[in-house]
C-alpha cells in the first residue's frame, strides 16, 4: 500500500493519500489545502483518485475538496451529520483568519460500517462523533491502520469546545469503536505526530480510568 502523509495548510492538518500498488487507485483523506501539493503526489505515484474522504467538516480539513474533486474527478464523501458544519465555513474561515473556499458540495454521506473499497483496498467507517458531529475514523483492518482524523490525537483527544462538539460524546466513541481495534494499530490522527491505539490506551491521559 502507497501512503504518503503530509501536513497542509496554516493549522497543518495531515492529508493522507492511501494507494493501491497494483491498480493505482487511491483515496485522499482530508485534502484541507495544498492542493497543487496533492495533485504532484498522485502524479508521482501514478495513482487515479477514487474518493476524497473528510474525517469532519472543518475548513482545516475540508477546504481543498473542491478543488481535488475538480483535478481528479472523484466524489466527495463526508458523514450527513456534518452537513450543517460545512455550510458555515465562510464562519470557520473567519475564525481563523484564512479566506472562504467557498462552498463545497458532498457526492455521498458515509455512515457507520460502511465501506471503502479502492482497488484491492478496504476501510471500513467508524461514526466517531464528539469533535463534531459527523466526524468519522477510517480502519484499513489489513494494514491494521487507522486514520483518525480530529477524534484522538498522540497523547490528546480532540476539542469539543467548538459547535457540535460534546465531551461526553468523544469519550464514548472512542471508548466504543477506537479502542476496540487492537493495539498494534497505527494511527494517523488530523494533526501531528503518528501514534499506536495500545499506546494511547496504556498512556493518553484522558482515557485512563
Ligand atoms: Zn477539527
Amino acid at each position: 500500500m502507497i501512503h504518503e502523509i503530509f501536513p497542509v495548510g496554516p493549522l497543518q492538518c495531515n492529508c493522507s493519500v492511501i494507494g493501491d500498488d497494483t491498480s493505482r487507485e487511491a483515496i485522499v483523506i482530508d485534502p484541507g489545502d495544498d492542493i497543487e501539493q496533492v495533485v504532484a503526489l498522485i502524479k508521482k505515484h501514478n495513482l487515479q483518485v477514487k474518493q476524497i474522504v473528510i474525517t469532519h467538516a472543518h475548513i482545516d480539513h475540508v477546504g481543498g475538496a473542491m478543488k481535488l474533486r475538480a483535478a481528479t474527478g472523484a466524489p466527495i464523501l463526508l458523514n450527513q451529520n456534518d452537513y450543517a458544519l460545512l455550510k458555515m465555513l465562510d464562519v470557520q474561515a473567519a475564525w481563523i483568519g484564512v479566506p472562504t473556499p467557498g462552498k463545497v458540495e458532498v457526492d455521498q454521506n458515509l455512515r457507520h460500517a460502511d465501506t471503502i473499497n479502492t482497488g484491492s483496498l478496504q476501510a471500513q467507517v467508524l461514526h466517531t462523533p464528539g469533535h463534531t458531529e459527523g466526524s468519522i475514523c477510517l480502519y484499513f483492518p489489513a494494514q491494521q491502520k487507522l486514520i483518525a482524523g480530529d477524534t484522538l490525537f498522540a497523547g490528546s483527544i480532540g476539542r469539543t469546545d467548538l459547535p457540535g462538539g460534546s465531551y461526553e460524546k468523544i469519550l464514548r466513541s472512542i471508548h466504543d469503536r477506537v479502542l476496540a481495534l487492537p493495539n498494534e494499530t497505527v494511527v494517523v490522527p488530523g494533526h501531528g505526530p503518528l501514534t499506536t491505539i495500545g499506546e494511547e490506551r496504556d498512556n493518553n491521559p484522558f482515557l485512563q480510568k
